[in-house]
């Protein structure tokens, strides 16, 4: 398939009357069809679309573009949607339909966003490979014997792929950059609290975070731009005014350490050469120590699973969700719904989570990693006394092989791959994954941390970078489907 350009492009297109919505998104559907097999999106919604998209021509012949008016966007199945079925990749919300839209949703479509669908993820985003969907696995454009990453696969498999031009994602603990840098895309984790999570199905409240994910930074930055703000049906939603970046500055950019110790020389050397390009820009870069990284992937996994199976305790097949058939009894009812509905990584960490919650246990474990989450969160607060970014490899790998992670391995080894996302997750920080080179031709990512709403600056960063290199227009050929 050839290119089908950059959400800025694509405004810009629509601006100049190049082009109109309904051809873009009539062209995103064909295409996403095209590539049915990569298995992106859980539901496509064309008639919706279409008719959206006929709409928004409108608007713009009549009073001239603004926003994102007519641009396609697909949306993690995680957010909820007026109408169109909402499944967190999960048979316990197979069939459920939102009666609302979540704040971000709302937004974009307020900003003249036209959804085309809703993207595969893992089930209720816990995973980092896409596999534990219940509609099956996403493959990675670039090779799709690989996975895509995950939680948010689907909206980065639809980017690589040249499916769609912007998608949303959540980031928990690096649900948004680690798919990003396996697919070869840019992804943004706002500050905990910048973009509202009304209507976003939670897995552990005190991380999870949605955000954009697109082909550039500045193509983040639109998206960011409409998606950000205070929500006051968001009790956890910042009303802070973002932190502004000074452009031309050059800047501070620390290389934490303890992120360089284990990595391969495949996924080093276009870390290396990246730091170089910083460089030459008038970047200053130095290293920085961030003695508590070790910690961090049994600290999140500990509070993610507890506020996970507290969270995931309102899907008792009464309210909604999957209901199991004829109950002998409501414990039957209970214990039947939730066994069928969830599947195997859901369940453990509902039943890790129930574990380190309970009474006995609770201190040694939840408390434990509360404690040392503020000293992995103090150490980024020294190093921002030092440094205005921190540079560091998004993930320790390229995209493994599909089953390399999952299907009877240790689901340690899956957790551990998340050494390097973690972190910024537990300490509440902004965090940039963009392209950075190649490994045996699978994408590498380079992830920019910066101080809580700092975003302009990791953009700016960000944008700079990618006005010197290329890797993030690189696009692969994707096989056609049967
Ligand atoms: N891979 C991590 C997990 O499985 C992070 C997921 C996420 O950020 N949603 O929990």
């Amino acid at each position: 398939m050839d290119n089908l350009g950059t959400l800025t492009g694509i405004r810009d297109a629509l601006g100049a009357k190049a082009a109109s919505s309904v051809e873009i998104v009539r062209d995103c559907i064909r295409r996403i069809d095209t590539a049915r097999h990569v298995n992106a999106f859980i539901t496509v919604c064309e008639e919706d679309a279409l008719g959206h998209a006929a709409r928004a021509d409108a608007a713009i012949a009549r009073d001239g573009m603004r926003g994102l008016l007519g641009v396609p966007i697909a949306h993690k199945d995680i957010f909820c949607t007026d109408g169109v079925r909402t499944t967190c990749a999960s048979r316990m919300l197979e069939n459920f339909v939102s009666p609302y839209d979540a704040t971000v949703v709302a937004r974009l479509r307020a900003a003249g966003a036209v959804m085309v669908g809703k993207t595969n993820m893992d089930e209720f985003a816990m995973g980092s490979t896409n596999e534990t969907s219940f509609f099956g696995p996403v493959a990675n454009p670039w090779d799709v014997g690989r996975v895509p990453g995950g939680s948010s696969g689907g909206s980065a498999a639809a980017l690589a792929a040249g499916l769609v031009p912007a998608a949303t994602g959540t980031d928990t603990g690096g649900s948004i950059r680690q798919p990003a840098a396996f697919c070869g895309v840019s992804g943004l984790k706002p500050t905990y609290g910048r973009v509202s999570r009304f209507g976003m199905v939670a897995f552990a409240s005190s991380l999870d975070q949605g955000g954009p994910m697109a082909r550039s930074a500045a193509d983040l930055r639109l998206l960011l731009h409409h998606m950000e703000g205070h929500d006051p049906r968001d009790s956890t939603s910042a009303d802070e005014a973002p932190t502004p970046h000074a452009p031309q500055r050059t800047m501070n950019v620390g290389i934490p350490r303890e992120y360089w110790a284990d990595l391969g020389e495949d996924v080093a050397r276009p870390l290396e050469e990246a730091v170089e390009s910083l460089r030459r820009l008038g970047h200053r870069c130095h290293e920085v120590s961030l003695p508590h990284t070790a910690f961090a992937v049994p600290v999140y996994y500990v509070v993610a699973s507890a506020e996970a199976s507290t969270n995931l305790s309102r899907y008792d097949g009464v309210r909604y969700g999957h209901r199991a058939g004829e109950p002998a009894d409501l414990d039957d009812l209970y214990r039947r719904s939730r066994s069928e509905g969830f599947g195997i990584e859901v369940k453990r960490r509902i039943l890790t989570g129930t574990y380190t919650l309970s009474v006995g246990y609770y201190d040694a474990y939840y408390g434990q990693a509360q404690r040392v989450r503020r000293l992995i969160r103090q150490d980024f607060l020294d190093a921002f006394g030092q440094v205005d970014v921190l540079l560091t490899p998004a993930t320790p790998t390229p995209a493994p092989a599909l089953g390399a992670l999952t299907g009877g391995v240790d689901p340690t080894v899956m957790y551990k791959q998340d050494v390097y996302t973690v972190p910024a997750s537990l300490a509440g920080l902004p965090a940039l994954s963009i392209p950075c080179g190649f490994a045996d031709g699978l994408p590498v990512g380079l992830q920019l941390i910066g101080p809580h709403f700092a975003e302009d600056r990791l953009l700016a960063l960000g944008e700079a970078f990618q006005r010197e290199t290329d890797w993030h227009l690189r696009t692969p050929t994707v096989p056609e489907a049967a």
